[in-house]
C-alpha cells in the first residue's frame, strides 16, 4: 500500500491558512517523488474548508471535534497522537506556525518520533527516508537531516513556498474519523487575539511598509511607521535601514533577514539588491517608491512611482487622514 503523507490543517472562519496551503504544495511535491498518497487532517469540517483541500488532496481525514469549545494543542497532539499510532502515515507536516510546532512537537514527545521543525524543502532519500533541509545560525548554515523511524514529522517555514495547485479532484473522499480523548487536557484556547501589526513577526505580516536608504534620516524612516498604523500594517526595511539604527535586525528583510510574503509590500527608497529581494519576491502585490527610473526594485513592482519618497509618503498620509476624516464626518 502508498505510504501516507499527512498535514495537519490549521482553518478559521477565513478559511485555510496560508501556511496550511504551502504546506499542501509541499506535501503534494513530495508525494509526486515518491509512490505516496496525501492525505490532510482537520478538525475544521465546513464545506469551504473541504473544497478548499480538494486542488491538493484526494483524502480528508476529518476528525469531529467533541465540543465546540477550541481545543488546547495538547488534546490536539493526543489526537494526533492515536491516529498515527493507528494508521502509521510516513510522515506528518504541518506549517511552522505556534500551533503546527507545538502540536508537533508534543506528538513527537509523547511516541518518540523524529521531529524536524522549521524546514525550508523535503524529499526522500533513495532508502525512502524523509530529508528535510533546515537552517541554522541565523540562517547562514545549511543542514540536510534525514528522518529514521515509522514516521517523521516535519513543519515547514512558512512564507517560503510558492502554492501550487493540482486540478480539483471530483472523488475527494472525507473520511470521518474518532481519535479524541476520553479526558480534553486542561489547557483550553478561549479566544484568539488578532496579532498587533506593530509586533508581529514579519513573516506573519498582511500588508508591510518597508524602508531603505532612500528614506534619508531617523525622522524620515518614522513617517513609514505613521503610514503603517493608518494601513493596519508592520513595518521592514532593508539592511541599510538596519545598519542605519532605523529599524531592528528582526524587521530586516532579505538574505539575511527575514523572508515575507505579505498580501501587500510599499518599497520606499529600497534599491532592490538581490539580497533584499530574496526576502520578499514572494509578495502578492509590490509597490514601489524611488526617485531613480533605472532602480532594480521598479522592474520588479507591479506598481512603481517615480519620485522623491520624502514628498510621496507625507502626501499620501495627508490623503488617507482627509479620507478618514471624510467617513468620520
Ligand atoms: C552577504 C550579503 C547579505 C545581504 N543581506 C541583505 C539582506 O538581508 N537585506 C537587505 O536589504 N540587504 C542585504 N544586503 C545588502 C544589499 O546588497 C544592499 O546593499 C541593500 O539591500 C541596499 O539597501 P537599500 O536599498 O536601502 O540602499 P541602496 O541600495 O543604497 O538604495 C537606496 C535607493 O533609494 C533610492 N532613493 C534615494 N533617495 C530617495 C528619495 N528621496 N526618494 C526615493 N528614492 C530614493 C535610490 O535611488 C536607491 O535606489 C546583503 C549584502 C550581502 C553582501
Amino acid at each position: 500500500m502508498a505510504q501516507e503523507v499527512w498535514v495537519v490543517l490549521e482553518a478559521d472562519e477565513s478559511g485555510i491558512k496560508e501556511g496550511s496551503l504551502e504546506t499542501l504544495s509541499e506535501a503534494r511535491k513530495l508525494v509526486s517523488l515518491r509512490e505516496g498518497h496525501l492525505a490532510v487532517i482537520t478538525i475544521a469540517g465546513s464545506e469551504e474548508v473541504q473544497r478548499d483541500i480538494q486542488p491538493f488532496a484526494p483524502d480528508v481525514l476529518y476528525v469531529p471535534p467533541p465540543e465546540a469549545s477550541m481545543l488546547g494543542p495538547q488534546t490536539l497532539g493526543d489526537m494526533l497522537a492515536d491516529m498515527i499510532g493507528r494508521r502509521k502515515p510516513a510522515a506528518v507536516l504541518a506549517a511552522e506556525t505556534i500551533f503546527g510546532h507545538e502540536v508537533l512537537a508534543d506528538v513527537s514527545s509523547r511516541l518518540q518520533l523524529p521531529f524536524f521543525p522549521d524546514c525550508v524543502t523535503l524529499s526522500w532519500d533513495q532508502g525512502g527516508r524523509l530529508v528535510a533541509e533546515r537552517y541554522h545560525c541565523f540562517d547562514r548554515v545549511s543542514a540536510t537531516l534525514a528522518g529514521r523511524g515509522p514516521t517523521v514529522l516535519a513543519s515547514l517555514r512558512t512564507g517560503l513556498i510558492n502554492i501550487k495547485k493540482g486540478m480539483p479532484s471530483s472523488k475527494t473522499q472525507v473520511e470521518i474519523m474518532d481519535g479524541w480523548p476520553a479526558q480534553v487536557s486542561a489547557v483550553r484556547v478561549l479566544e484568539f487575539i488578532k496579532a498587533d501589526p506593530r509586533t508581529v513577526d514579519l513573516s506573519d505580516a498582511e500588508v508591510i511598509v518597508s524602508g531603505g536608504r532612500g528614506m534619508g534620516t531617523a525622522e524620515n524612516f518614522q513617517r513609514l511607521w505613521e503610514l503603517a498604523d493608518l494601513l493596519g500594517a508592520s513595518v521592514g526595511g532593508s539592511r541599510v535601514a538596519r545598519d542605519n539604527g532605523w529599524i531592528p535586525l528582526e524587521r530586516q528583510i532579505g538574505q539575511t533577514g527575514k523572508s515575507v510574503s505579505p498580501k501587500l509590500i510599499i518599497s520606499c527608497g529600497i534599491s532592490g539588491a538581490t539580497q533584499h529581494t530574496f526576502g520578499m519576491k514572494d509578495a502578492k502585490t509590490i509597490i514601489a517608491i524611488n526617485k531613480d527610473k533605472n532602480a532594480p526594485i521598479l522592474k520588479l513592482a507591479d506598481l512603481g512611482i517615480v519620485g522623491d519618497v520624502n514628498e510621496i509618503v507625507p502626501a499620501v498620509i495627508k490623503l488617507i487622514k482627509e479620507g478618514l476624516q471624510q467617513r468620520a464626518g
